[in-house]
């Protein structure tokens, strides 16, 4: 098949064109690098079944495709907040360009959404069903409302146009890949561990979030596309830690000699989220299979190597 992948330089992007790639497919990375990184996707560039293209989703585009996976949006509130109005636009006209290139060539779609669309959650796991708590007019609408729009829009593209649409809900991932100064909290952690400065737990760290690993996710994305479930979905790995346990981990497997530093909470930041992955094991079988400390095992030497950091794994 020919799969056109938007913000497949990008992190999460990246592996999923490792997978698609090693699959036998022929993949169009289409990114305009805002996040992303052609460092990420080095390995295929020359590959005949590879292409590369730099384009800004927010502008149409003419391509012959059988499959799209819509990724291209920053994720990290650090880079959605830089500029909160071409985030909007990314996310609005970004995925109508995407839909409308379905739409001509027949092409199914998969949307990256997000658990944000969830807000600050009143209900505990997040189903689904769950219309969710969000704030239209905080710091983080930019890509939570956007994302509800991307929502809306595919799936009146799919009533409106036919258009064969999927939507995913990821909620928190990481693995190597991720950029140094990616701003997420697992990414930060990592760094600044391997650095030897504090580390920076927002608030007093009781929040919580559920971490998944990046190669169940794609596994997630890929399952959904290739099924029959229009979705929406949730993709995520249930185990729920706070952000404190989260620093603890990374402080003991890295540097426990590291100090944990508490700084103010950003507005809007969620108090809890966890997804209740009953409907992808019931219409997927998928599940995540790599634990957090697994996760960060693989991904703790990919950071230390490209920080050039030596790194001697600690006994946990
Ligand atoms: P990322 O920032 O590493 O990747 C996003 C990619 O999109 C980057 O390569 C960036 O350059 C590209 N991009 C951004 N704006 C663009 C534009 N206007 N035109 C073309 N390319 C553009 O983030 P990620 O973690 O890999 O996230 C990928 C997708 O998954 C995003 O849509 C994000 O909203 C969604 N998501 C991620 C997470 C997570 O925890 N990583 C959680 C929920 C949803
Ligand atoms: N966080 C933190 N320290 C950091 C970065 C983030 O304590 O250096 C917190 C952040 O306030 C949030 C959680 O970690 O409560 C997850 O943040 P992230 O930006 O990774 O993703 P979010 O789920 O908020 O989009």
């Amino acid at each position: 098949m020919r799969i056109l992948v938007t913000g497949g330089a990008g992190f999460i992007g990246s592996h999923l064109v490792d997978r698609l790639m090693e699959a036998g497919h022929e993949v169009i990375c289409l990114d305009n690098y805002f996040t992303g990184t052609k460092r990420n996707i080095l390995r295929w560039i020359g590959h005949p079944n590879f292409e590369l293209i730099r384009h800004d989703v927010t502008d149409p585009i003419r391509l012959e495709v059988d499959q799209i996976y819509h990724l291209a949006c920053p994720a990290s509130p650090v880079h959605y907040q830089y500029n909160p109005v071409k985030t909007i636009k990314t996310n609005v006209m970004g995925t109508l360009h995407m839909l409308g290139l379905a739409k001509r060539v027949k092409a199914r779609f998969l949307l990256a959404s997000t658990s944000e669309v969830y807000g600050d959650p009143l209900v505990h796991p997040q189903p689904e069903s769950y219309w969710g708590n969000v704030n239209p007019i905080g710091i983080r609408s930019c890509y939570d409302e956007g994302k509800r729009v991307a929502e809306t829009l595919t799936f009146d593209y799919h009533r409106q146009n036919n258009v064969e649409v999927r939507v995913a809900r990821i909620f928190n991932t990481y693995g190597p890949k991720m950029q140094v100064n990616d701003g997420r909290v697992v990414s930060n952690f990592i760094v600044q561990a391997l650095q030897g400065i504090p580390l920076t737990v927002y608030g007093d760290g009781s929040q919580t979030r559920s971490f998944c690993y990046v190669s169940d996710l794609v596994e997630g994305l890929i399952q959904l596309m290739n099924s029959d479930h229009i979705g929406p979905v949730n993709l995520g790995n249930p185990d729920e830690y706070t952000v404190l346990e989260l620093a603890q981990k990374i402080q003991a497997l890295i540097n426990p000699g590291v100090e944990i530093q508490f700084k103010p909470l950003p507005s809007d930041d969620p108090q809890r989220r966890r997804p209740d992955i009953t409907l992808a094991r019931t219409v997927l079988g998928w599940q995540p299979t790599i634990s957090l400390l697994e996760g960060l095992q693989r991904t703790i030497p990919d950071f230390a190597e490209r920080l050039g950091i030596p790194y001697t794994p600690m006994m946990v």
